[in-house]
């Protein structure tokens, strides 16, 4: 259930990267990875983040755990902006703020087990002291992520895609979080094992009133976790809206073509809808377009977009769009 006030504030967030180069490693450039990104999300909801890759959706992800410093801006969370936190205060909350990543063999360590995997937050964070009662809570986690006890015994070698996607959101949920930033959690897995990994990301935020952000490249696997979606290009927000908005009456022309890559189950409609296919590539974000980002590859742009920097806009309650035509 989604509560009123917002677990998380994310207040003009940039984050810059600098690039060194030529012969004697001079600064070439400034990447603008996230520029001026704006959100909240509230208890229990799940924003949607969604964008090509270099976006800047997951640095912004990183910025939100901390694992990156940014370059202005503020992140808030549970009203306290973390950049205000001592070490052990940002200790406290970066716990609460778990992450479950696209490759979850790459993120399981290959010689523990299971058991081992899941018991070693439980220890080194003290969340449960005793040996035996945290035999038992890994037990618990287990079964809580559709995990059987024998699992337990097994390396991650042993184990399917889904079932090692299974013990990350486990090893996740022994921190008892309160958010977690779900990094491109199903982009690795077969489509029939994609699906259940989203029901059992409902079902757990159901169960322990979790926030999820949900980082993805297609609106296609957000459609049915989110209540709200962001769409990111070149390291700005250019819509953010409900669902049902977003999908039924998108206001920004780059929502719009990437919904029309979004196949349609029935042939029938499928034939008949139209298809916007965007010339060109994703420019560098080392040397942005000028004026709105899109704007090479915009099908309707006109000549004022090439200088002027289109503002995000409330369009309609709750529906934002940065295009100077919304
Ligand atoms: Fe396209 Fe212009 Fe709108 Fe940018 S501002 S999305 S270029 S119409």
């Amino acid at each position: 259930m989604i509560d009123g006030r917002p677990l998380l504030e994310v207040r003009n967030l940039v984050k810059h990267f600098y690039v060194s180069g030529g012969l004697f490693g001079g600064r070439e450039g400034v990447v603008r990875a996230v520029d001026d990104v704006s959100f909240a999300i509230h208890r229990g909801e799940t924003l949607g983040l969604v964008g090509e890759s270099g976006c800047g959706k997951t640095t912004t992800g990183r910025c939100i755990l901390q694992l990156e410093r940014p370059t202005r801006g503020q992140i808030l969370f549970e009203d306290r902006d973390l950049a205000t936190l001592g070490p052990e205060e940002l200790r406290a909350v970066r716990r609460r703020m778990q992450v479950i990543f696209q490759d979850p063999y790459s993120s399981l360590n290959p010689r523990m087990t299971v058991g081992q995997i899941i018991t070693e937050p439980l220890a080194v964070h003290r969340i449960v002291p005793d040996p035996v009662k945290r035999e038992a809570r890994v037990q618990e986690l287990l079964g809580h992520v559709g995990l059987l006890p024998q699992h337990a015994r097994r390396y991650p070698h042993q184990l399917s895609g889904g079932q090692r996607q299974r013990v990350g959101i486990a090893r996740a949920l022994a921190m008892e979080p309160a958010l977690i930033v779900c990094d491109e959690p199903v982009s690795a897995l077969d489509v029939s094992i994609q699906a259940q990994i989203i029901n059992l990301l409902e079902d757990l935020q159901r169960e322990f009133g979790l926030t999820y952000l949900f980082v993805a490249h297609d609106l296609s696997v957000v459609r049915h976790i989110s209540d709200r979606v962001a769409v990111m290009y070149l390291g700005r927000i250019v819509e953010l809206a409900d669902r049902k908005a977003l999908y039924d009456d998108p206001l920004h022309p780059y929502t719009r073509a990437l919904l029309s890559a979004v196949p349609i189950p029935d042939p029938e409609l499928e034939a008949r809808r139209e298809h916007i296919v965007l010339g060109g590539e994703v420019p560098s974000p080392l040397h942005p377009p000028s004026g709105c980002v899109f704007h090479p590859r915009c099908p309707i742009a006109i000549d004022r977009c090439r200088a002027v920097v289109p503002e995000l806009r409330e369009i309609k309650p709750g529906h934002w769009a940065a295009c100077i035509l919304a």
